[in-house]
């Protein structure tokens, strides 16, 4: 029997984060197990390889499968990748010089399975296109909100990575020609003004000066360490005036770049995913209102929601990823 006759079950996806790397087992849209481990923060890269290996095992022992019935492994890296030659370039927040590294060669070695990488807020734009909120729609574009602010876009039905794996980036395009500096090294881009790290920036930068805001009441334990940009959202909802102020600069931040998404893709959706936007219905509302102000051309769509698989978005569009990039190899 050659490897084309063989009947593969299952495929695997993994998210390989700052702080865990998780591993799902996937069956057409459904992730059967699910099992989580550490990142190793020592900086050495061989280390992460064993650990995505660990993980990726146990997570298909408690599948009752076995590697063997596995078709494809996709990995989700969180920073910049070579796609086309399946290197990774840039990871920010994971210690070590990663440029070069051929990850999915590593853990490919491990379990002889077909392995490709793929940037991590790509295979959650996947994930929810495939499977979430952007089910059954062609073109889609994905803002993730979190520490920091990462994109993919979903066009005429496949993920679009540009000439050189690139795109998508829209964390980094420029809102404010001179705003803040944000850690690509460009000046006022919508990550610098709107990210999780930037709404506390700016409730920090308040509460320090010492105004009148009830967003102190909301500090977990009175501690700085724990603030977070839920604090701005919970003493906004009580009519807060500085918390108010924040939410909507930061909502108007952000209505600027999807504006410019609608007009210039024609999407059937924007969707809007990450950590931050946990219990932030009034902010998501605020964006929808600035954005339908905003875009003036004549679009029969402006459609913004909120993604709908969480934290298994990434999971499944690893795993959609390693089987789309198995197949093209396959012919
Ligand atoms: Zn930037």
């Amino acid at each position: 029997m050659n490897s084309s006759d063989k009947i593969y079950r299952v495929k695997v996806g993994v998210d390989f984060g700052a702080s865990k790397i998780i591993s799902g087992v996937v069956v057409k849209d459904k992730v059967i197990s699910l099992k989580k481990i550490p990142t190793p923060r020592n900086g050495n890269k061989e280390d992460i390889v064993k650990k995505i290996s660990e993980v990726i095992n146990s997570s298909v022992k408690a599948s009752d499968t076995d590697i063997d019935s596995i078709y494809s492994i996709g990995i989700g890296v969180p920073g910049s990748l070579d796609h086309k030659r399946q290197l990774c370039m840039l990871l920010p927040n994971v210690p070590g010089n990663w440029k070069g590294f051929p990850l999915g060669v590593k853990v490919e070695k491990l379990f002889s399975v077909p392995t490709f990488i793929v940037n991590d807020v790509r295979a959650i734009t996947l994930g929810e296109a495939k499977f979430g909120a952007g089910a059954g729609c062609k073109n889609i574009a994905l803002i993730a909100i979190g520490t920091g602010i990462g994109g993919g876009l979903y066009l005429d039905g496949r993920l679009y990575l540009g000439s050189d794996g690139a795109a998508g980036e829209i964390g980094h395009l420029i809102v404010d020609k001179s705003g803040s500096a944000c850690g690509c090294g460009a000046l006022g881009c919508l990550e610098a003004l709107a990210s999780g790290t930037a709404i506390t920036s700016k409730i920090f930068r308040l509460v320090k000066q010492g105004v009148n805001t009830d967003m102190t009441k909301f500090i977990e334990k009175g501690s700085y360490d724990k603030l977070n940009p839920s604090v701005a959202f919970k003493a906004a909802s009580c009519g807060d005036y500085y918390a108010n102020w924040i939410l909507n600069s930061t909502s108007d931040d952000l209505s600027v770049v999807i504006s410019n998404l609608i007009t210039l893709l024609n999407p059937d959706k924007v969707i809007l995913t990450g950590g931050v936007l946990k219990d932030a219905e009034e902010f998501i509302s605020r964006i929808k209102v600035k954005v339908s102000d905003r875009v003036k051309m004549p679009l029969n769509r402006i459609v913004i929601e909120k993604g709908k698989l969480g934290q298994k978005a990434g999971i499944l569009g690893a795993a959609v990823w390693g089987e789309i990039m198995r197949k093209k190899e396959d012919l």
